[in-house]
């Protein structure tokens, strides 16, 4: 009989010779079960999606009601759909005014492109400017303003008027100008191996591009929900994007991504040319019905206060060990820093032999990534530490 596994590695497109290829035959709370019943820790959340743990019962009430009503009824936009108009008011709450309009897509990528069009035609500009180990995304023009030469140099050509400049420096400021429509940043960059904008930094940025009439585009897709200890991560640097871009952890588990802005910026979408964009499944009625679920949990659940108590944990029992050059946090995404990819795979083979699973950075690929539901209990991180420190120990 045909294996799954010989199904994965040959029926289905494979993008890297060392997949982990674990067979997952089920998902529940911060842990996940494999076709042999062993029990893993996530620590990685389906790399920042699962904030509220898998299959969180309030998530599966939602999706199971709205499938017993409807599914797809028709492109974005045209018909009323209770899930989709009750989200949207639901973010509009949480968020200051100025972002009270949602657009509602299928994924992250999806989201950037949605607001790199949308500030283009807003300005009326051309120009986009972005940050050296960004990732935004995998599609043209997510890729377009991905802070990475390898990937970039091997899909061009790519969006003309782009300009990469370094995070965290005030200098390179200068180069956003009243050509530019807009800026796209995340606040803390994530597969950078989680590099937090310096408080001066952000606010410098938000003033320039205030100074040069450039909106200024907040990528959370993961960062948002609650991860780095507030629910959204632009609060901590007390500025308001004029866009924001969410995605991953929305859905619970559920395929969802949001460009966000004011209603007076997203009008631009609406005319010359009317349906400025358009998506046949985003905002599905399943994925916003499971979205306004998982925004209830976090809420209910307080689960962003307790993020920063549980990041200090982490770090309190990670950090005499020797290996570990350096801990990079920002809530619950932490980045142990160690000397080399080597080392980083055999502490990574290590856990997940020992029912941890972690992960590497895309463009840091010395440091373990860390980012647990934020449901995780003490108790349960300090099981996965000890097995993080025996692994880091016997290699
Ligand atoms: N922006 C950021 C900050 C991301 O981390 C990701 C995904 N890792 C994306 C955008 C793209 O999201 P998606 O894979 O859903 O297209």
């Amino acid at each position: 009989m045909v294996t799954d596994r010989q199904l994965f590695l040959n029926n289905l497109a494979q993008t890297s010779d060392s997949p982990l290829a674990l067979e997952i035959t089920k998902a529940e709370g911060i842990y996940l079960f494999d076709s042999s019943g062993k029990r893993y820790i996530d620590l990685i959340s389906g790399i920042s999606v699962s904030n509220i743990g898998h299959r969180h019962p309030a998530v599966i009430k939602a999706i199971k009601d709205q499938a017993d009503k409807y599914l797809h009824l028709m492109v974005y936009g045209e018909y009323i759909q209770a899930p989709q108009v009750r989200l949207a008011a639901e973010l509009a709450a949480l968020l200051p005014e100025s972002l009270n309009n949602c657009y509602f897509v299928n994924s992250g990528s999806e989201a950037v492109e949605g607001a790199l069009k949308l500030a283009k035609r807003y300005t009326g500009r051309k120009k986009i400017v972005y940050f050296n180990h960004a990732y935004h995304g995998s599609t043209h023009g997510s890729l377009s303003v991905m802070g990475n030469d390898s990937y970039q140099l091997a899909f061009g050509p790519l969006l003309p008027g782009v300009n990469r400049i370094e995070f965290n420096s005030l200098d390179s400021l200068n180069v956003i100008s009243s050509e530019t429509a807009c800026v796209i940043v995340e606040p803390v960059q994530g597969e950078a191996g989680i590099i937090a904008g310096t408080q001066e930094f952000i606010r410098a940025l938000r003033k320039r591009c205030n100074e040069t009439g450039t909106l200024l585009v907040f990528d959370e897709i993961q960062t948002g929900l609650g991860r780095t200890g507030t629910m959204f991560a632009f609060e901590k640097y007390k500025v308001v994007p004029d866009i924001l871009l969410l995605a991953k952890g929305l859905g619970g588990g559920m395929p969802i991504g949001a460009f966000i802005s004011s209603r007076e910026i997203m009008h631009s979408l609406a005319f010359n040319p009317v349906l400025g964009h358009i998506t046949t499944f985003g905002g599905h009625p399943v994925s916003c019905a499971a979205a306004l679920a998982t925004i209830g949990v976090i809420i209910e659940e307080k689960l962003a206060d307790s993020v920063d108590t549980k990041s200090r944990l982490f770090v309190e029992l990670l950090e005499q060990n020797p290996s570990i050059r350096q801990i990079r946090s920002a809530g619950l995404l932490i980045a142990l820093q160690l000397d080399n990819y080597d080392h980083v795979k055999k502490v990574i083979d290590n856990c997940i032999e020992n029912g941890v699973i972690t992960d590497w950075f895309l463009f840091n690929d010395s440091s373990i990534r860390i980012a647990p539901p934020l449901t995780i209990t003490e108790e349960q991180i300090r099981v996965a530490c000890s097995v993080i420190l025996n692994a880091l120990r016997t290699n």
